[in-house]
């Protein structure tokens, strides 16, 4: 695996191998690698002749100077892990090659980007999402581009960027990755303390009676929303939102009929979390 830091290595890199008509995937990343992280790399070692790992921590996409400051970062553990799981090259820039002096642009998706994660940690968080994304796909044109469903309104934020930009590129999406506990593999887990831990689970949980209240019938989505935040209050935890909402649209839903996303944001004693799952009412 060879590291690059500029973005002129990329385009060489990546061009030399498009004229051998190799095929490339990127899987953008902050780092901190863990399964979550390694099953897209692996997904994209099995679909394209090369694979792009991005690992660069957005300041952009940061609400909170505390998160960015303390976010983990240990670039030789990565790129091992990387190499161990068949990564080409890992693009590693610092923040002056991505946002050099005098840059002004941001990429800004209306809607999609406005509730849920938007309405909590600001619009900016995926202001920056959209802004460092376009970015890496200009600089290391993939032909496919892969994300985790854990992060799921990124992944509709995205969808419509490429859909509006009309960018060539395919966006797959892989399955969240999770403890045999069923909490999401997070690299912001690390800072969890032992109790918060097990509380942690509770996030989980309450996305799993969501889908039992639904497979026992209920459709209603304020009762299925009530079973929820009762999992999550008998852990000790205030949601700061549990939503039942449209995947494609993140529409609030009234009704379950179909499929439906069910996002849910809390914070366990410092640390914030994101859970979701996709629920399905078989007629
Ligand atoms: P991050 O480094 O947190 O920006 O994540 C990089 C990519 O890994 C994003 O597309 C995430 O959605 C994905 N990812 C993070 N955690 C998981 C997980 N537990 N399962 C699957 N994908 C994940």
């Amino acid at each position: 695996m060879i590291t690059l830091r500029t973005v002129a290595d990329v385009r060489a890199a990546v061009s030399q191998a498009r004229r051998a008509g190799a095929s490339i995937g990127l899987v953008p990343t902050m780092g901190a690698f863990h399964d979550g992280h390694l099953s897209l790399m692996r997904r994209a070692r099995e679909q394209c002749d090369r694979v792009v790992v991005s690992l660069f921590v957005n300041p952009t996409q940061f609400n909170e100077q505390a998160d960015l400051d303390h976010y983990p970062r240990d670039e030789r553990r990565d790129a091992a892990l990387a190499a161990e799981a068949g990564v080409d090259f890992l693009f590693a820039p610092p923040v002056g090659q991505v946002y050099p002096p005098g840059f002004a642009t941001t990429v800004s998706v209306a809607g999609v980007s406005e509730s849920l994660e938007g309405a909590h940690r600001g619009r900016g968080h995926f202001d920056g999402v959209a802004t460092v994304v376009t970015k890496l796909f200009n600089i290391v044109s993939p032909d496919v581009a892969y994300f985790g469903q854990k992060d799921a309104q990124q992944v509709t934020v995205i969808r419509q960027l490429v859909r509006d930009l009309d960018m060539p590129v395919r966006i797959e999406v892989c399955p969240i990755v999770r403890e045999p506990d069923g909490l999401a593999l997070s690299s912001r887990n690390v800072r969890l303390s032992g109790t918060e831990r097990a509380r942690a689970t509770a996030l989980h949980r309450a996305l799993v009676a969501v889908q039992e209240s639904v497979v026992a019938g209920e459709q209603d989505a304020t009762a299925v929303k009530a079973t929820a935040i009762a999992a999550l209050t008998s852990a000790g935890i205030e949601p700061e939102y549990f939503e039942l909402v449209s995947a494609d649209t993140l529409a609030p839903v009234r009704r379950i009929d179909g499929e439906v996303l069910a996002l849910v944001a809390a914070r366990v004693g410092a640390t914030r979390l994101i859970d979701n799952a996709i629920i399905i009412r078989r007629p």
